[in-house]
């Protein structure tokens, strides 16, 4: 059966860009037909400059956002990252086949690491090798795919490259991942700076769709969205990157392709409109519900023992096998 591995960071409130470019295709595609598990990416997390207790009470929200979204842990497995040893184990041993050439490619890392000095401060070493780990999320658990929003191909590509130069060095251990974007919305747009993907750690909120922004907060931020010179409402994502963002949006949310909206508004006011309570009512189901589960803590931690209970079983032969094929001696 195909496995699939995926993470959210909790490095801010869940927006709608991972909505649309991750979670919702967990929740209503991957869970149903693979073997798959969801997972809160908390050590990612240390990469940046952090507080401690944010990043225990963002954890716990991005875990009852995933169930309140409709991961089902009858389906999937839902669980955090730091729960499962084998991840950091791994993280290691893949240090030791990448080199400090590749991780300086990341585009990611270029970003981040301009956003950190611009901040005024340093640049964790975690950040610089955060591929890495990320790399040993997927491979621990020998996933087929790995659903991720288009900014997380580059990471998925190096993955792919680590394991296949494990494999040849050291024998076949690892699958081979592939990532799986979803056809709409895999880059969704801040509606402030539509040259920026909207992301959850972004300093200014207010180009920010967060999932639970009060509908009110939603409409407001759609009806201020940067949009474009002109007045025709047309799919251009070159011309016309902000109307283009909002259509894509449009589209994701009702599930057909920008290009079918293109043409059928009389002016960006109206896109706007549409965008706006298309939205609030697509966040409105996963609000309630996280409201719901709030309520019951206990039933949030309970999924999350069970999870990584599961994600204990998946990944450690495959970790145990890595560590025998790079030499290591087992424990008597
Ligand atoms: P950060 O700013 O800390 O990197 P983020 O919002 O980018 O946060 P991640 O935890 O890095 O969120 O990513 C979680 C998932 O959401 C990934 O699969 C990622 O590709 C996807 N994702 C993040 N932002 C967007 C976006 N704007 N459009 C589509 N998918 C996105
Ligand atoms: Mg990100």
């Amino acid at each position: 059966m195909t496995r699939i591995f995926s993470g959210i960071k909790p490095t801010g409130h869940l927006t709608l860009g991972n909505y649309l470019g991750a979670l919702r295709q967990w929740v209503e595609v991957d869970q149903h037909r693979a073997e798959a598990l969801f997972c809160v990416v908390d050590l990612h997390a240390l990469t940046v400059e952090h507080d401690p207790a944010r990043v225990r009470r963002l954890s716990r929200q991005a875990a009852t956002l995933m169930l309140a979204a409709g991961l089902d842990p009858e389906r999937c497995a839902v669980f955090v990252q730091s729960h499962v040893d084998e991840h950091a184990r791994l993280s290691y041993l893949l240090e030791c086949v990448a080199t400090d050439g590749e991780m300086r490619r990341m585009i990611q890392y270029k970003e981040k690491s301009v956003r950190e000095r611009e901040r005024g401060g340093s640049v964790r070493l975690s950040l610089l090798t955060y591929p890495v780990l990320m790399a040993a999320d997927i491979l621990a658990h020998g996933a087929d795919e790995v659903p991720v929003g288009e900014d997380q191909t580059q990471h998925v590509e190096l993955t792919r490259d680590l394991a296949v130069r494990f494999n040849q060095r050291y024998g076949h251990t690892f699958v081979v991942p592939r990532a799986t974007p979803p056809k709409t919305a895999a880059r969704v747009m801040d509606l402030q700076d539509p040259s920026s993907k909207m992301g959850k750690s972004h300093e200014s909120a207010a180009g920010i769709v967060y999932l639970l922004d009060e509908p009110d907060v939603v409409r407001k931020k759609v009806l201020r969205a940067v949009t474009d010179g002109g007045r025709e409402v047309v799919y251009d994502r070159e011309g016309k990157p902000g109307v283009s963002n909002l259509l894509e949006i449009l589209a994701a949310c009702e599930g057909c392709r920008p290009e079918e909206l293109s043409g059928g508004f009389d002016s960006y006011g109206e896109l706007k409109k549409a965008v706006a309570e298309a939205v609030v009512e697509l966040l409105r189901p996963v609000r309630e519900r996280h409201r719901e589960l709030c309520a019951e803590p206990g039933r949030v931690d309970a999924v999350l023992r069970a999870g990584a209970a599961k994600a204990r079983g998946t990944a450690r032969p495959t970790v145990d096998a890595a560590y025998r094929a790079m030499g290591l001696m087992p424990a008597g």
